[in-house]
This record gives C-alpha cells, structure tokens and sequence, in this order.
C-alpha cells in the first residue's frame, strides 16, 4: 500500500472528472427517482386561466343583489355568456371564470331568489378567483438538471404538460462477491464457512443509491477466476463495485486482476477505520471499486466513496446531506485514522444528538443496524467529548 489518503482526497480522486452518462427520455410514471438531466420550462401559465376556488356563482363585484342567473360554468365546461351588472353564472370549483365577471360568490352565501335568480352579499373584486398563472407563470423554470424526482416534481412536470422528462440513466453495475468461505443464505454452513452478507447488503445500497446490478456474481479466490470474473464486469458495467480479495493476502487476486486488465489505480488504501484497504480505479470512463471484505468496511466504503460516483453519474449532488448533532458520549480518537463511527440520531430541543451504535468492529454487521448517519472523526489523540457539537453526514 502507498501511503493511506484522506477520506476527502479519496472523495476527491472519485469525482474527479466524472461525467454523468448520457441521458435519455424518461415517462412519467417511470421518472420516480431519477434524477432530471435537463431544465423543464413551462410553456403555459398553471392554472391556464383565471378559474373559481369555489362552488358559487360569477358575478361582477358589487353591493348586495338580486341577480338573474343567465348560464354555468362547470370544471372543463366554461360558460358562453358574459357577465354583467344584474346578472350572475353559476359556477364550479376549478370552472373557468366567465367573460365580465370579477368575483365569485361562495354558494353558502347566497339565497334563492325570485325565479332564475339568486340574493348575493357584498362582495369585492378577484374574491374567490384563482389568477390564470398563480402556480406557475409561462417560460418559469420550475425544475432544474440535477434534482431527484420525487412524487412532487413529477406532480409539477404533469401540471406543465410534460408527458416524459430527459433523464440520468440508471448506472448499470457489476458487484462481484470473493471469498471461498462464503455460503448463501438458507444453504447449510460447512465447517470454517460463513454466509455472505456483502452481496445482500451492497445490492440494496446500490439500490438506494439509484442503480442497477448489470451483473451479480460470486467469484472464487483464484487468480484465473478473479480475472474472468472483473474481465466480464468490465464489459457490461458503468462501474465494477468488487467486495473483499483486496487485501495483501496470498489468496486476494483483485488488485492484480485490476491492474492486468488495464484498470488505472487512482488509490489504494484511505486513512480510514473502518475501511483502510479500499481500491478504487477506472478504464475508459468505467470505474471499479475494491472494497474490503469485512461487512461493516464494505457498506461504510460504499457510502463514503461508492455513493458519490452513482450520484455523478446520475448528474446529482454527489455531497452528502450533513447535519451537526451533539455528542452524548466521547468518542476516542485514533492516533493515524479518520473514523466512521455509526451513530444514532435523537432529537432534542437544541437539536440533534448523537450517539455511537455500539462496538465498531468492522466485522460486527450489527452496528450498521438503526445507523442514521457516520461521524467522521479526525485522525488524534484523546476524545471527541461529550457534549461537543459535530458534524455526521446523513446515511
Ligand atoms: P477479505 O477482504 O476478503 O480479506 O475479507 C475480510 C473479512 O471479511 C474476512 O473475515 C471475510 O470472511 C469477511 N468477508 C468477506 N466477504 C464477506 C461477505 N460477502 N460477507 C461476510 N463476510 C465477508
Ligand atoms: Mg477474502
């Protein structure tokens, strides 16, 4: 290993000039989660037009009357007539506002009148209108490249009239799992094997984090298989996410499996705990990730340096959420590596508080449970103490 990096070079050495994958047109109802690759600008004014907030009637804004009702207006149905003094249009929630009239009397503030006819109070002009543009003016930018869609910006694209939106691609991914003593779940645990949680747990962060698994594959601690195995990953994959075989053992045959097959190392090793034998490369604009084996290393590597890239290359904001918490407890430093400790978040009246998960051991799977977010500690001596306010970025 060359000299470990920081976490925010290794951050640094990721995102360095990563482009986001070309976008394409998305429908609607498929947009959820992608994130947008263009500026959506509406070509109309939302609502279209000047419409009523209420059941009512139309009339022109005046003292109290009698008016004649002389037509309606229903939602989708405007009405023909024009309104004018004397008269009044019955009218719909949502119903275009007729020609002449400049208020909308509620209905429970009305009383029949003689005939055709209705009492109304009252009433000032533009009560009860929703102004044609109110939500939305023609030519806005109502959602910019870069965001996430979520059930509201899909919501707003539709108000707009937009039927697909131009977005990221999902990032395809290759997750290789090594490791000889690794056995699936649900099948019988022979002497000196374990079952594997990598492939779980890493398929579901590259879930989250918006992409797609192109390609899932155990591959045996061999050198041969190693490299047939990142050889196909490299083929299919917008970038290669490989778990454990990274180390400096005789039976880890990633590195050299990279390295063989073209993969320019960009780092090997981060200043970190856990997470310290981390490698990460790219060829050709794809990009491949050797993270450790230990299961808490993997997950924490794959949010710290993972998790950027996919959001790169989805044109989102590949920082972190962040958030500051006071401590409830010290947290020991380590005298030459930055810590991601887990922590669980609570709310109080000054805000957030943390508190780490327990044990940190980066075999202790266990710790990752209920972690809402990793404190990152810099490298010293002593403590973080309690009652001290840092800074956790948000899992
Ligand atoms: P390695 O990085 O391959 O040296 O693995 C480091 C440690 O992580 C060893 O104790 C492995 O047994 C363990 N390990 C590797 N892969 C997995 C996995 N998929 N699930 C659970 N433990 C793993
Ligand atoms: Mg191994």
């Amino acid at each position: 290993m060359t000299e470990p990096i920081s976490i925010a070079e290794a951050r640094r050495r990721v995102l360095d000039g990563l482009r986001p994958l070309r976008a394409e047109p998305v429908a609607l109802d498929a947009g959820l989660d992608r994130v947008l690759a263009e500026d959506v600008r509406s070509e109309i004014d939302v609502p279209p037009f000047d419409s009523s907030a209420m059941d009512g009637f139309a009339v022109v804004a005046g003292p109290g009357a009698e008016l004649r009702v002389i037509g309606e207006s229903r939602a989708g149905h405007p009405a023909a007539e024009t309104v004018r003094p004397g008269t009044a249009v019955r009218i719909s929630t949502g119903a275009a506002v007729p020609a002449g009239a400049t208020a909308v009397v509620p209905i429970e503030r009305t009383e029949p009148g003689g005939g055709a006819a209705v009492l109304v109070p009252q009433t000032a002009p533009g009560q009860n209108i929703r102004r044609a543009g109110e939500d939305v003016r023609r030519a806005d930018v109502v959602l910019r490249a870069g965001a996430p869609l979520g059930p509201a910006e899909l919501g707003v694209a539709a108000s707009v009239g937009r039927r697909d939106l131009l977005c990221s691609p999902r990032p395809r991914i290759a997750l290789l799992v090594t490791g000889d003593e690794l056995v699936d779940p649900g099948e019988p645990l022979g002497p000196g094997r374990i079952y594997g949680s990598n492939g779980h747990a890493l398929a579901a962060q590259i879930g989250r984090a918006g992409a797609t698994l192109a390609m899932r594959a155990s591959v045996p601690d061999t050198a041969a298989g190693t490299r047939a195995a990142v050889a196909s990953a490299l083929e299919v994959a917008d970038l290669v996410c490989v778990s454990g075989g990274v180390s400096v053992g005789e039976h880890d045959h990633v590195k050299g499996a990279l390295r063989e097959l073209g993969v320019r190392e960009r780092f090997w090793g981060v200043r970190l705990r856990p997470g310290k034998p981390t490698w990460f490369g790219d060829r050709d604009g794809t990009l491949a990730f050797g993270l450790p084996g230990n299961p808490v290393s993997a997950m924490v590597t794959f949010q710290l340096f993972v998790r950027p890239a996919l959001a790169a290359l989805q044109g989102a904001d590949p920082q972190p959420r962040r958030t500051s918490a006071v401590l409830d407890e010290p947290i020991p430093r380590h005298a030459r590596r930055e810590q991601a400790v887990r922590v669980r978040l609570r709310a109080d009246h000054d805000g957030w508080h943390a508190r780490s998960t327990g044990a940190q051991g980066s075999h202790m799977l266990t710790s990752m449970l209920g972690a809402d977010a990793l404190a990152l500690i810099d490298v010293g001596d002593g403590e973080v103490a309690a009652g001290k306010r840092i800074e956790v970025e948000l899992l």
